[in-house]
């Protein structure tokens, strides 16, 4: 009825303040935590399926409080920096401190590290030149350096996007299309992406094992994958049993709490050291 469509407005109108409030008051304190360097970067080892070895991971944002609780989620925050333009000096200071990650893990236990690049990042008209004086202040970092891009990210400006791919790989860096399957791009697209790996949404790893259907929706991705020249990587592997199952149709690499949560650089360190050991 009518009185329920106006309510059903009401409600949402205020909902929408809501989330505004709470967009400032994240938008607010991201902004204190910037200037105090209150983020930090955790990675995630990805393992080779075939073999068993750690030889990459991803840099994923953490923001914690004192109890070394997530004071927010990326979930929460990124959109907020997003929309506020804070993703801009964010996503310099995250460049920045995974390439230092990375060269320092080079000189002792090479490391190809991954980073996440937000839509606002990646369009950015010092983006491309941030990447260039990074590879200047670390020469031949290239081999040790993945970046992350979503799909729905490439599908705005398909044209656009293709050329700062293309200017991405004539540096030298991996590209990689985070949470593929979730995104609305066309296929015919996907031959033109200058892009070397696939990664698979935990959406589709998570119900693998127990729905044939995802089971066959992801093997049909990493064929897709292999007849496309690219690695596959399958995010979000809790178990035993989806490791197994992706390990029999062939995906390269494999992410997930199985394997390792996130964790600072010192607990990636000494994770690495143990898992060597044992
Ligand atoms: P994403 O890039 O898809 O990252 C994977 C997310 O899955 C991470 O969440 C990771 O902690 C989580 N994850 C990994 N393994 C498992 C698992 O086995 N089970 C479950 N349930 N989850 C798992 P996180 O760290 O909360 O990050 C969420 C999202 O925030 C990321 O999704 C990414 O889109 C964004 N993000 C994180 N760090 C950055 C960053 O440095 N820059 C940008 N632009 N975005 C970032
Ligand atoms: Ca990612
Ligand atoms: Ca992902
Ligand atoms: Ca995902």
């Amino acid at each position: 009825s009518r009185r329920e469509e106006g309510n059903s407005v009401h409600f949402y109108n205020s909902q929408l303040q809501g989330i505004h409030a709470q967009h400032l008051k994240i938008e607010t304190e991201l902004r204190q935590a910037i200037n105090n360097n209150e983020l930090e970067l955790f990675y995630q080892p990805k393992m080779d399926s075939h073999n068993g070895e750690i030889h990459s991971c991803e840099s994923l944002l953490r923001w914690l409080n004192d109890e070394g609780r997530p004071r927010y989620s990326p979930v929460e925050f990124i959109p907020v920096a997003e929309q506020s333009g804070l993703i801009i000096p964010l996503g310099e200071w995250v460049l920045e401190t995974a390439f230092a990650q990375a060269n320092h893990w080079r000189q002792h236990q090479p490391m190809v590290t991954a980073i996440n690049l937000s839509q606002r990042q990646f369009q950015h008209h010092d983006f491309l030149p941030l990447l260039q004086r990074l590879k200047d202040k670390y020469p031949g970092i290239e081999p040790f350096i993945e970046l992350e891009i979503t799909e729905s990210l490439l599908m705005q400006d398909v044209s656009c996007s293709i050329s700062t791919m293309q200017a991405i790989k004539d540096m030298g860096f991996a590209l990689s299309i985070d949470d593929f399957g979730t995104g609305y791009s066309s296929l015919s697209y996907l031959k033109e992406f200058p892009i070397d790996k696939l990664k698979i949404d935990r959406s589709f790893v998570m119900d693998m094992t127990n729905n044939k259907e995802d089971q066959m929706l992801v093997e049909t991705i990493i064929q897709l994958a292999h007849s496309l020249g690219l690695a596959t990587v399958a995010e979000g592997v809790e178990t035993q049993d989806q490791l197994q199952a992706l390990q029999s149709i062939h995906c390269a690499e494999i992410q997930g709490y199985l394997i390792s949560r996130p964790l600072s650089a010192q607990d990636y360190a000494e994770f690495m050291a143990s898992y060597y050991q044992g």
